[in-house]
């Protein structure tokens, strides 16, 4: 989400970027153009008149050079008014000779004043525009040589020229301007930018914040609110509806065949374990018999376990499985558990020992269930510890939460069997815990789990293999919830 908001803030500004260096080059270009534009119209304008000035002199005098050969020069009084032009203008007669200078075109360095004359000495002269580059520090100048032919035949031509340096003033300004401003628009660009992606993206993220809520069977109720917008969102939202309504449906009909299935069960294995107890009891039944109806009898209570086991999972998952909510002293509880563990490890050759505040830990709770809880937990570490280990079950409590902890000197769990061992029926690879010789379907560490959170809490387990487990479970005291 973060990550496409950036993405089209990066690219909103760089396309802006692309797009004010475009408008910001062709303005330039444009401006330069029109600026050459003026000088050329500028400097046309003082031939033109300096065109009339020399005519209009040769008109009425007659003869408007002195001198002749490398001597010869305007007359003074004619050369006075084309010193005054503001532009460099020259005047030459036909040998490419200068005959008259502007008063700005005399501080120019020789070269530069025979490049410019060099212009009016071509053999079949004509009207022609173009730019030189007169060298440092004079720079490049826009020029116009124009023949003159009715001012005597002392006269060739003449020409105007000015610095482009003018043209470019302009622009250059403009470049200035833009470089300052630009770097201002593009943050703000990039701003509104980031704001306006914001926007237009929250209902994505109100959609996958729903959607996340949506985290397991138990939500799958949930609809997401349909925008009255009618665009694309809202088709969005729709479409995940219907996806969310299928998959209530499937998982509906899942969890009402698991609990019919486990339901239907329950009572045939009734009979059978009675059965096969009254069998075990009877004082004419052959001992060789006894033996088998003894594994019987092992293999019907686990069978029994599993489908009560998977009966709550089913009704959990359906949300019908309530919890009989009552305040106890918790102290009660974990006491009655660690009798039981004593009993069960005495007969596995595991010492238990266990810890309670000594003061009440009063707190509403499903003690059925939550006496389950610490059973599962308890067995659990039985059964993975070694004779001559010990198993340690304690109660604490803070102003927040209390906690139970089932701590073993057993087997341990692989790093990577970690993750799974709350999943159902994942039990521990055989090879490696010899989880073989040990019963189980691998449904109690799931219950374990589902009790924890309907009661608002959660389960975490730290293990290290061959030097033992601890599973903690943490209720907080305002976390309780009738699921
Ligand atoms: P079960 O014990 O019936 O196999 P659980 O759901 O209680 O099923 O446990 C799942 C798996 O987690 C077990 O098969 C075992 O591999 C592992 N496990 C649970 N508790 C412990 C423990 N205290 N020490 C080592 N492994 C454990």
């Amino acid at each position: 989400m973060t990550t496409i908001r950036r993405r089209l803030t990066l690219w909103y500004t760089v396309a802006l970027a692309v797009t004010v260096l475009a408008f910001g080059t062709a303005l330039y270009i444009e401006r330069r153009q029109s600026g050459i534009k003026e000088l050329d119209q500028r400097i046309s304008l003082e031939a033109e008149l300096a065109h009339r000035w020399l005519t209009e002199s040769y008109k009425i005098l007659g003869r408007i050079t002195t001198n002749t050969g490398a001597n010869a020069s305007l007359d003074p009084g004619i050369s006075a008014y084309l010193e005054s032009v503001r532009d460099y203008l020259i005047v030459a007669d036909s040998a490419g000779q200068v005959l008259a200078l502007s008063e700005v075109t005399r501080p120019l360095p020789a070269d530069a004043v025979e490049q410019l004359a060099g212009q009016l000495a071509k053999p079949d002269l004509a009207r022609h525009t173009g730019t030189l580059s007169l060298g440092a520090p004079n720079g490049s100048v826009r020029y116009l040589a124009v023949p003159v032919e009715s001012a005597g035949p002392g006269i060739r031509g003449l020409l105007v020229a000015t610095s482009t340096a003018q043209a470019a003033l302009g622009p250059a300004d403009l470049l200035r301007s833009m470089l300052l401003i630009a770097p201002i628009i593009l943050v703000s660009a990039g701003l509104v930018g980031y704001w306006l992606a914001g926007t237009s993206l929250k209902p994505v993220q109100t959609i996958m914040d729903e959607v996340e809520a949506i985290s397991d069977g138990r939500s799958l109720h949930r609809r997401l609110p349909v925008p009255l917008s009618g665009d694309e969102m809202a088709r969005l939202a729709l479409t995940v509806n219907g996806m969310l309504a299928r998959l209530e449906q499937s998982f509906g009909s899942l969890h009402r065949f698991t609990a019919d299935a486990s339901h239907e069960l329950k009572t045939p294995l009734m009979v059978l374990r009675a059965g096969v107890e009254r069998a075990l009891v009877h004082p004419g039944t052959p001992p060789e018999i006894l033996q088998s109806l003894d594994e019987t009898l092992a293999q019907i209570n686990q069978m029994t376990e599993m489908v009560e086991s998977l009966l709550t999972l089913a009704r959990a998952d359906e949300g019908r499985a309530p919890l009989a909510v009552e305040e106890c002293d918790l102290r009660d509880l974990v006491e009655d558990v660690a009798e039981t563990a004593g009993i069960l490890g005495e007969s596995a050759g595991v010492n238990e020992e266990h810890a309670v505040p000594s003061t009440p830990v009063l707190m509403a709770v499903d003690k059925g269930r939550i006496r389950e809880m610490l059973l599962n937990m308890v067995t659990n570490a039985i059964k993975y510890t070694p004779r001559g280990g010990t198993i340690a079950l304690a109660l604490e409590e803070d102003t927040e939460a209390v906690t139970f902890s089932v701590r073993d000197t057993g087997i341990g769990i692989a790093p990577g069997d970690l993750p799974h061992i709350f999943e159902r029926f994942w039990r521990a690879d055989p090879a490696r815990s010899r989880t073989g010789d040990r019963p189980g379907v691998g449904l109690g560490l799931a219950i374990t789990k589902w009790i924890a959170e309907a009661h608002g809490g959660s389960i975490t387990v730290q293990s290290r293999p061959g030097r033992g487990s601890i599973f903690i479970v943490r209720l907080p005291k305002a976390g309780v919830s009738a699921v």
